[in-house]
Order: C-alpha cells, then sequence, then structure tokens
C-alpha cells in the first residue's frame, strides 16, 4: 500500500471514529465520480458541479428510534425528528471543522434544506439529494417508497453529507435491493401518494406528500413518516418486533373505535401536545 492510500484510509477511519463519538450509527464514503457513474439525477444536482473541486462525499446516518415513530402523526415524533435534525447538523459541522484544521475543504449540506413545507408544495425537490448520496456512499439501496433502505434501520434512518476536497477511498455500492417490495409503505401511505408501475421504485405524488405535511405543520405533528414506519426491513426489527397487521388495520380500527385497545399508547401520544387533524 502507497504511503499516500495509507494517509488515505487513516483519514477514513478517524472520521468515522470521530463521527460515532458524535452519535452517528452509520458512516459511509462516495466518491464524487459515482454521480457520473451512475447517473441517477440532472447533472446540475452532482456534488461536484455543484461545488468545483469536491472530491467525496461522507455521508452519516442517525437512526429514528421505531416506538418514537409509531406514535406519528404526534408531537413526540415530531420532536425526535427536530433532535435527529439537530444531532445530525451538528456532527456535519463538527466532521467538516475538522477537516479544514487538516487543510482540507469541509462543509456540509443540511440534512432537509428547504425554508417552510410551503416550499416543497410547490417544488418538491431538494437541491442535493441525502438518499443518492447514502446509496454511493454503500449505506443502502434506493426503495419503493424512495428513501434509503439500509441493513441496520431499514428507512428509519436520518441523513447528512459533508462534503471535502480530500480524496477518501469510497465503501462499495450495495448491489442487492434491501427493499422486497412488499409494498406495506404504499397500502398504508395516509394520502395514496405511491403508485406500482413496471418499475421497482413506485411513482410518488410527492406534492400531495408535501400538501398533508403542511396539514400536519399547523398542526403541530409533523412529519408523516408512515412509509418508514412501516417498513419491515432493518436490524432494528430484531429489538422492536414487526407487527403487519397491526399497521395494516390501524385506520379501520380507529375509525370503529377510537379507544380500540391495541393502540391506546399511540392515540394518547397524539391527544397531547399537538392539535387534532380533524378540526
Ligand atoms: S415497506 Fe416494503 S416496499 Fe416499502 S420500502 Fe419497505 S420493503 Fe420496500
Ligand atoms: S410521508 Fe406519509 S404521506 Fe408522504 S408518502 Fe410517506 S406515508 Fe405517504
Amino acid at each position: 500500500m502507497s504511503n499516500i492510500l495509507k494517509e488515505d484510509c487513516k483519514l477514513k477511519l478517524d472520521i468515522i471514529s470521530r463521527a460515532k463519538k458524535l452519535g452517528m450509527n452509520i458512516v459511509g464514503f462516495a466518491p464524487v465520480e459515482r454521480w457520473e457513474k451512475y447517473k441517477e439525477t440532472d447533472a446540475e444536482y452532482y456534488p461536484q458541479n455543484i461545488w468545483p473541486g469536491i472530491k467525496t462525499v461522507i455521508v452519516l446516518g442517525a437512526q429514528i428510534y421505531l416506538p418514537m415513530l409509531e406514535t406519528t402523526p404526534s408531537v413526540v415524533y415530531s420532536e425526535l425528528y427536530n433532535t435527529s435534525n439537530r444531532i445530525l447538523d451538528e456532527a456535519a459541522y463538527k466532521i467538516a471543522n475538522y477537516l479544514n484544521t487538516l487543510g482540507n475543504q469541509g462543509f456540509f449540506f443540511p440534512r432537509d434544506c428547504y425554508g417552510d413545507i410551503s416550499v416543497l408544495v410547490k417544488k418538491p425537490a431538494a437541491a442535493f439529494s441525502q438518499v443518492l448520496a447514502g446509496k454511493y456512499a454503500g449505506l443502502g439501496t434506493i426503495g419503493y417508497n424512495h428513501t434509503l433502505i439500509t441493513k441496520e434501520f431499514g428507512p428509519r434512518v436520518r441523513l447528512v453529507s459533508v462534503l471535502t476536497d480530500a480524496v477518501i477511498p469510497g465503501d462499495p455500492v450495495l448491489e442487492k435491493d434491501l427493499c422486497i417490495k412488499c409494498e406495506m409503505c404504499r397500502k398504508c401511505c395516509p394520502t395514496s401518494s405511491f403508485k406500482t408501475t413496471e418499475n421497482f421504485i413506485a411513482d410518488m405524488n410527492k406534492k400531495k406528500c408535501a400538501a398533508y405535511h403542511a396539514k400536519l405543520k399547523s398542526a403541530y405533528c409533523y412529519p408523516c413518516g408512515v412509509c418508514i414506519k412501516v417498513c419491515p426491513i432493518g436490524a432494528d426489527r430484531k429489538i422492536y418486533g414487526y407487527n403487519a397487521r397491526k399497521y395494516l388495520n390501524e385506520k379501520e380500527a380507529l375509525k370503529k373505535d377510537k379507544n380500540d385497545p391495541e393502540y391506546a399508547g399511540w392515540v394518547h401520544c397524539r391527544e397531547h401536545g399537538s392539535k387534532s387533524l380533524e378540526k
């Protein structure tokens, strides 16, 4: 191994260790050439075209705890979402800062990056895709529901990207799809935003999804997250289990009896700290 390669690997291990200490659950490295190789988005969205000189995208992921997510739409999940955003941006800021101290460019693309949901209702696209970055960094594959599906947490992981001019060895892109196309996400989506086509990934009505999010935001129980809640994939299921019947029956069961004991905990969280969606 050449000395330059050894140094690159040392930097990679150093960044992984720092990211883990900052509370990140998963870390992956994507050389920017992968955007050109896969051509899955327009060239104006390639990181090297947004910031010329960038060589590597470091993707950091923080898990979403299933029991909190299951209460959605609720302020419990809303607070978790906000917390994950904070720790992601903080970790990305600190990793970028560390790269700067080494004399490298280092900065980050914040995990969501939109001013208000009303903007997304009109134009539901980000300047940079964290999901594609996650795929190119070997952290997972893109599922039917347009999210990054990971081995560790299925789609229950939030992502942020650090961009640097340091050349750091990439992680292998996963070849095999982790999504099993069970379509639980489509069946449980409250807005029926997914449509199955001949493609592996669903046709998604992003404007409809964003409009629902605007409603959730005004009721303080944003975001939705149902399509990541019901996905069976992820090692976190070994801890929390999987009850497809409970997910599939939720809407009907609560329509029949809003005090159905099976859903009492979720309903309890929804009835505190946020407004009712019905009003
Ligand atoms: S719920 Fe099923 S179809 Fe949807 S992303 Fe997960 S595995 Fe894929
Ligand atoms: S976030 Fe909610 S509304 Fe949007 S696609 Fe997923 S399940 Fe449907």
